[in-house]
């Protein structure tokens, strides 16, 4: 029998705030010593007493309106019961039935058709704290409870179940993925766990109308490690059915060493959550006002951005996709051309050049030591200061490669190096011979003053040769030249 597969995701991002969701203390937990970042409130002690962040709020709402959500006018908190040992109040405070955002949508691009997702709904909650487990390696195993993680601003984003494959669950989490960064509301790092997804997937016989029984996949840090886990469970739920079986609603934890997943907890075993209205807060009337002046602030996200590079300065679609592929990238690429110089090349020229260097060297370089473009030290002035050297014929594009790396490493100005390092070509007495010989032949009454003997004339033809060489010739070796040759030409004409 043919299958379809359907696929819901459920994203939980944490929100770059600075203070944690319900409390004062910072939310830069990741590199913080353990327990560091704690207070009554966010150890969950008797009778502290929470206060909303207004941040996480707003950037709940910024994210539902990039998502295309209604933001409705009322919106509250709810108790979410569970008992956990890294859950310190032994509820986690969420929203149950009034989200910040709900009803949306996400384009994704799939070999360039496009497809809508439905986004079902953005609410706003806490992060619990972090377990570390000690096996019993050393004897007796034990765990340990780090609480600064405990009530940083977590927002979840509910997909409806309208993903088709693997495939386009990957190209959602990664629109996704790009839309919080560039609204700058999480650094969304998969690995530091700031960008969290739960899979749900489920198969049902080709042209059904009816959902099958799903399995939620967590434990996954990567889209790759999403895309593989759905596949492995693809599968695994195909082999069931069409050996008859039934698919049991269950939780499932994706083992990457081993590329399996493994049952965690049966629908038997689920928790009843038992919801209730968070009696410590109060619920929130969002001003219709606020939601506009939050609209009005929305960054222009990476595909209007991908479709103006192409539009405003011509790139191809290969580079404005790479130059698009994070906001960080795209800024410094604009950031730039913003400093075109007025006698330079026009703009669309311009922007393919930085569009190359970009692309080509400079990412090169960052591959090689794995940083990315917000690490590196060349500044887009940088970058087209070395343009400008190049365009004045000052280095040619192999000796421009190497004073890239050299900035690259030490984060000196290209100019700077230039002159310290001398890789300036100018240097090369055969080419400022040739500027000598031109000024010379450009200006016979300066060359016949100096044969009357007018010595100051030789002064005047270094400043020629100063301008022809752009100002890149060594000084003393112009005036080396330029006297060798007016002396010359006094001798052949055999004046005193
Ligand atoms: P819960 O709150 O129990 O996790 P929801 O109805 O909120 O359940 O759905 C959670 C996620 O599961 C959503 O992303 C939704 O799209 C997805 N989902 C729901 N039913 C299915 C299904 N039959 N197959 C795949 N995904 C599903
Ligand atoms: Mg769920
Ligand atoms: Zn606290």
């Amino acid at each position: 029998m043919q299958y379809e597969t359907v696929i819901g995701l459920e994203v939980h991002v944490q929100l770059q705030t600075r203070s944690k969701m319900f409390c004062g203390c910072p939310a830069d937990y990741q590199n913080a010593p353990a327990n560091s970042r704690v207070c009554p409130v966010c150890l969950g002690l008797p009778g502290a007493l929470p206060v909303i962040n207004r941040k996480a709020v707003e950037y709940t709402i910024m994210t539902g309106l990039a998502l295309g959500c209604r933001i409705p006018g009322y919106s509250k908190f709810d108790r979410k019961n569970y008992p956990y040992p890294d859950l310190m109040k032994g509820y986690q405070v969420s929203q149950y039935d009034l989200p910040l955002a709900e009803e949306g949508a996400l384009e994704i691009d799939l070999d360039g058709a496009a497809k809508s997702v439905g986004v079902m709904r953005v609410h706003l909650e806490e992060d619990a704290a972090k377990l570390q487990h000690f096996p019993e390696a050393a004897g007796d195993a034990y765990s340990l409870v780090d609480v600064n993680r405990a009530g940083v601003p977590l927002m979840e984003v509910v997909s409806a179940p309208d993903l088709r494959s693997p495939e386009e669950a990957r190209a959602y989490l990664v629109t996704l993925h790009s839309i919080m960064q560039y609204l700058g509301v999480s650094s969304a790092n998969m690995q530091d766990g700031n960008f969290r997804c739960d899979a749900n997937v489920s198969l049902r016989p080709a042209g059904s109308a009816e959902f099958g029984t799903r399995t939620e996949v967590k434990n996954m840090n990567s889209f790759r490690a999403v895309y593989l886990a759905l596949n492995y469970e693809v599968e695994r739920q195909q082999r069931i059915l069409e050996d008859g079986g039934r698919i049991v609603q269950e939780t499932r934890g994706w083992v990457e060493e081993r590329g399996v997943t493994v049952s965690q907890r049966s629908k038997e075993h689920a928790h009843d959550y038992r919801y209730f209205p968070e009696p410590d807060l109060p619920p929130l009337a969002v001003a219709a006002g606020w939601v506009e002046e939050i609209r009005r602030r929305l960054p222009e996200l990476a595909d209007r951005r991908k479709a103006r590079f192409i539009e405003e300065y011509g790139l191809p679609r290969y580079d404005a996709d790479l130059l698009t592929g994070t906001r960080a990238m795209a800024d410094y690429f604009e950031a730039a051309l913003a400093l075109r110089p007025p006698a330079g090349p026009d703009t669309k020229t311009f922007a393919k050049n930085v569009s190359n260097w970009m692309l080509g060297d400079l990412s090169r370089l960052m591959n090689l030591e794995n940083r990315d473009i917000t690490e590196v030290r060349v500044t887009p002035a940088h970058l087209v200061e070395l343009l400008a050297l190049i365009d004045a014929g000052t280095l040619s594009g192999t000796i421009a490669k190497t004073v890239l790396e050299e900035a690259f490493t030490s984060g000196a100005e290209p100019a700077k190096i230039v002159r310290e390092k001398g890789y300036s070509q100018i240097n090369d007495s055969s080419v400022v011979e040739a500027a000598v010989a031109q000024a010379l032949a450009d200006n016979p009454q300066a060359v016949a003053d100096y044969v009357k003997g007018k010595e100051t004339a030789a002064r005047f033809l270094v400043g020629q040769v100063m301008k022809l060489t752009r100002g890149q010739a060594k000084p003393e070796l112009a005036l080396e030249l330029v006297q060798a040759g007016l002396v010359a030409i006094r001798d052949a004409e055999g004046t005193p």
